[in-house]
């Protein structure tokens, strides 16, 4: 009886904020992380808003609901906000987000083109990342299948997101997403269920497919050597979309996967817990 009861205070003593297995694995608050912001218990989902687009919400552990919130790498260290709407009323939320340093990268193109493009390509790349970006602002009411993400392929990570780098000496973006080293026609599998949104050929990115998870989660494959899927198409988890290749700006065949949250693209390693601070 005595040991019920130390238990059971034990179990009172416990903080308020004491997290699931999701949050602790996806809170990594940083530029290019995602911050997981508990809302309480509610009668129905509520609504959160980031920088004013709409943020994934889910039911962790049939217990609370909680805001994963991905931050774009340009975010500033320091406190941020989310607009939450909840039980019919409106309130104000604030995180911290804390600085981390990334990488640089130092790489050679023999193809000029792909560093300093003619005006003809430039045209082109603006209408291409115009494309891409609507693709990213999409919101399906869908709830991931998974946010704890498969390995699309497997293959060792071969360059981290958000490497600063440098073409030919010169600073370009940051990189978006998540490397991994795989030989050519190698298959890649949809990490989490979706469908195709967009499909593309494009300057950078080569050969490329979207697919939304839901509620603004979306990943991005790129450089495939050969796309399996339609736009449009449903995929299951695990479902085959494409072959790895080296089509747009490559320096030789691997997967770039691009994982984006309310239109911020954030470190995929978060999601298959090979996040390093
Ligand atoms: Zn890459």
């Amino acid at each position: 009886m005595r040991l019920l009861l130390l238990i059971l205070a034990c179990c009172l003593a416990l903080p308020a904020h004491a997290q699931g297995f999701i949050s602790r694995l996806l809170n990594q608050p940083v530029p290019g992380g995602v911050a997981v912001i508990d809302l309480g218990p509610a009668a129905g989902a509520p609504r959160a808003r980031y920088q004013d687009k709409p943020v994934l919400v889910i039911h962790e552990d049939g217990q609370r609901w909680i805001a994963i919130v991905g931050l774009p790498l340009s975010t500033k260290p320091g406190t941020q906000q989310i607009a939450v709407q909840k039980n019919r009323g409106k309130q104000t939320l604030s995180f911290e987000v804390s600085n981390k340093h990334y990488q640089e990268q130092r790489i050679t193109i023999k193809n000029q083109q792909q560093v300093n493009p003619n005006p003809a390509n430039l045209k082109r790349i603006d209408r291409e990342l115009a494309e891409q970006t609507r693709a990213y602002r999409q919101f399906s009411p869908r709830q991931p299948s998974n946010l704890l993400l498969d390995k699309p392929v497997n293959g060792p990570l071969s360059s981290p997101f958000g490497l600063r780098r440098f073409f030919n000496g010169e600073e370009r973006n940051p990189h978006s997403g998540l490397d991994f080293a795989a030989s050519r026609g190698t298959p890649i599998k949809a990490p989490a269920a979706g469908k195709v949104i967009l499909l593309g050929d494009y300057f950078f990115n080569g050969k490329t497919v979207f697919v939304d998870h839901g509620q603004g989660l979306i990943s991005m494959f790129c450089h495939l050597s050969e796309i399996d899927v339609k736009l449009g198409d449903e995929l299951p988890r695990g479902g085959v979309l494409g072959k790895v290749g080296a089509t747009g700006r490559a320096t030789g065949p691997h997967l770039h996967w691009n994982v984006s949250l309310n239109d911020a693209r954030i470190d995929p390693a978060i999601f298959i817990g090979a996040f390093v601070p």
